[in-house]
């Protein structure tokens, strides 16, 4: 396991602070500004990285001249599906993109792995986040208390309560055997890479994508106040809160949180110190459809005073937000996104999740650390936080189609321009480029049945799917910006990690072990009431079941010796179920079999079975972190309209490049290997892909 400790590597980094992270081309300390004094050395080598783009979608869009530089691409090279990984999941597929191997090598398995060993004796196993953990601080060497606040050796963590991030992804990345050859690598936005692995060598840019927390460490949590009756609390990404009336000054005042202040002692009730504040003033213009905003930023040079004014429905620019945690300092830098949703009859905002502001970030989110920074002063802030797109707020109904669309659209207008910045900045070697458009706005806006959408008209169903149209549409003008930059002798590959499909029916696995007399569970399986001595299997993440072994789980009953004929009567019953709600339906395509089909150093770490489902189902909302569903099969009613964690044949990835491609069934793991021998790098040990070009 490669490891790396992301926020003693931020706090080392901003004391050694070296500017110039410029490693475009061997032995350039220096660069010339000016794109034509650049001498290139190196093969050029572009990976434009759509996630989530579909081959139906391409296709269609191509044979309708709707993206004409795809085209060209195809005419010069080859369009084919792109076999993705089992299961389809982004932190899976992207892992077997950056190490050209199977998750057995890279140890990714899911987006959701279990824990066989949590802190608490009484656990048997716990959900936790498959490519990065938590490890809590090392223990101050001294601590003392003044007042209220306590100060320790500790204290040089800069957010979320001193926790360390590592990486848990294994294998090796294809830019490191580029690396040590010196030949430069530029990655931008890359899924399944937080916190950033090292490049030894220096020749490797890389700024992490997917995976990067927010600086509350969680994935994207935004704040949405208001001064309706309506219950406050958290909802699933986010907190509600109501806005009090400021009598003293007019106006209303709303509390923004940040994490948890690790300088205040643990309360008795939570077990987590309070969090960090901020009081938002909020001053509605009497007449007008818009509002003030204010706020003070403490502990930089002088307090700040901040202050916006925002129309209905518009969204602010980036705002640095500090939260000061003690009265003499330090303060936690972040930035957020405000948008006034509604002025009258109640008064309504919404905060992005907190980011981490580029030219002073809290966490090392690239690497070398100062690359972020030498971004963020090429185009000014950006989303860093690895979920941009507030798909949350949509799910939630605290965004409504509009809104989310609205939203989404700045995010990609934000990759525009940090493309932009990345072609100006390339001079040779290999340039991967993220968008996540393609899949965050297809998870809500995809639906092409004739079965109606859960809750839109059919003409809203038919004019949002068109929305990822457009946004194909801007990926051909991405490809276009590229080729222009990079010139005809370079290669290109677009491709994506998987492909699309509707999301109409949930499958809840849990309650089916539980309906089979497999899992022995009342509410939560994992932290309720579960009798772990007579459950025989349960379902964790998206795709994984799991047996309760004896000898692996903590609690584990299933005999070694008794494993696979138990997988085997699983899958066969699995096999056979019929969606009761639509007699003659099976919901489950095909159930993979863990041992089958991992190989590797981390292939202990594979769930027993993978599940396969059809298309149109998926594992239920509640399946994947251990709770129950009202009934096995259910319609989902949600937002989230669409997905992709299917069968892996049901939904391949795009490859389309501007070179022949002589593979017949070209896949994921064969990308890596087709960088590195465009360099004349033998396929090397670690991976088992080979080039798909001529
Ligand atoms: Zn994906």
């Amino acid at each position: 396991m490669k490891t790396r400790n992301a926020i003693g590597m931020a706090f080392l980094f901003t004391a050694l602070w070296m500017p110039g992270c410029d490693r475009a081309s061997s032995g350039d300390t220096n660069p010339p500004s000016k794109k034509d004094e650049k001498i290139a050395r190196h093969r050029k080598v572009l990976i434009l990285g759509c996630d989530g783009m579909d081959p139906r979608m391409v296709r269609r869009l191509i044979d309708e001249g709707r993206l004409p530089t795809f085209a060209k691409l195809e005419k010069k090279g080859g369009f084919k599906p792109l076999t993705t990984s089992i299961p389809p999941q982004s932190p899976v597929a992207w892992s077997n993109f950056i190490t050209g191997a199977n998750p057995g090598v890279h140890g990714v398995y899911d987006f959701i792995h279990r824990d066989l060993n949590p802190k608490n004796p009484n656990l048997n196993v716990t959900p936790r986040t498959s490519t990065s953990i938590d490890v809590p601080p090392p223990e101050p060497m001294s601590e003392f208390s003044l007042g209220d606040y306590r100060f320790s050796t500790a204290d040089i963590n800069p957010f979320a309560g001193g926790a360390q991030t590592t990486l848990t992804r294994a294998g090796t990345p294809f830019w490191d055997y580029l690396d040590e050859r010196g030949i430069p690598v530029q990655i931008y936005k890359i899924p399944a890479n937080y916190p950033p692995s090292e490049s030894t060598h220096g020749h490797t840019c890389c700024l992490a994508g997917m995976g990067v927390p927010d600086a509350l460490a969680t994935h994207g949590t935004y704040q949405h106040f208001s001064n309706e009756p309506r219950a406050a609390g958290t909802v699933g990404g986010g907190r509600r809160d109501r806005i009090t009336k400021d009598f003293k000054n007019g106006g209303y005042i709303a509390t923004m949180h940040g994490p948890p202040n690790e300088y205040k002692p643990a309360s008795r009730r939570t077990g987590q110190p309070p969090d960090l504040t901020i009081e938002l003033r909020l001053y509605p213009d009497p007449q007008n459809p818009c509002a003030k905003i204010t706020w003070v930023n403490a502990g930089i040079a002088a307090n700040e005073n901040k202050e916006i004014i925002l129309n209905e429905g518009e969204w602010s620019d980036w705002q640095d937000v500090y939260f000061l945690k003690t009265p003499v300092g330090p303060s936690l830098p972040t930035m957020a996104r405000f948008y006034l949703q509604q002025v009258r009859p109640n008064l309504k905002l919404l905060v992005s999740p907190l980011n981490f502001i580029p030219t002073n970030c809290a966490a090392t989110i690239s690497e070398p650390p100062e690359f972020v920074a030498e971004i963020g002063e090429g185009i000014g802030p950006f989303y860093t936080q690895g979920f941009a797109e507030s798909y949350k707020a949509r799910h939630n109904n605290d965004l409504s189609d509009e809104e989310y669309r609205a939203q989404a659209d700045l995010v990609l207008d934000e990759s525009f321009k940090m493309l932009d910045y990345a072609l100006e900045r390339y001079v040779d070697g290999v340039l991967f480029f993220y968008f996540s458009s393609t899949d965050l706005q297809a998870h809500i806006f995809w639906w092409d049945s004739d079965r109606p959408h859960p809750f839109r008209s059919p003409e809203d169903a038919k004019k949002y799917h068109a929305v990822i149209e457009q946004v194909y549409e801007r990926m051909d003008e991405a490809l276009l910006k590229c080729i222009t930059a990079l010139g005809d002798d370079a290669t290109c590959i677009v491709m994506s990690d998987h492909g699309f499909g509707n999301f109409r029916r949930q499958f809840g696995l849990n309650s089916w072990l539980r309906a089979n007399g497999y899992l022995d569970s009342q509410d939560d399986v994992f932290y309720g009431k579960t009798d772990w001595s007579k459950t025989r299997a349960y379902g964790l993440g998206i795709n994984g079941l799991y047996l309760n072994q004896k000898g692996r789980e903590r609690m584990g009953i299933v005999e070694p010796s008794d494993r696979f004929a138990l997988l085997d009567e699983i899958s066969k019953k699995l096999l056979d179920f019929e969606d009761p709600g639509e007699p003659g339906s099976h919901p489950i395509k095909r159930v993979y079999r863990g041992d089958q089909i991992y190989k590797g150093p981390e292939a202990a770490h594979a769930p027993d079975l993978v599940i396969g489902y059809e298309r149109e189902y998926r594992a239920s909302w509640a399946t994947c972190t251990g709770y129950f569903d009202s009934a096995v099969m259910r319609d989902n009613k949600e937002a989230w309209s669409a997905d992709h964690c299917v069968a892996h044949d049901l939904v391949p990835g795009i490859l389309l490049t501007n070179r022949p491609i002589a593979a017949a069934a070209p896949s994921l793991i064969d990308v890596a290997p087709t960088i590195l021998a465009e360099y004349g790098i033998a396929t090397p040990e670690s991976m088992e892909g080979q080039s798909f070009l001529k």
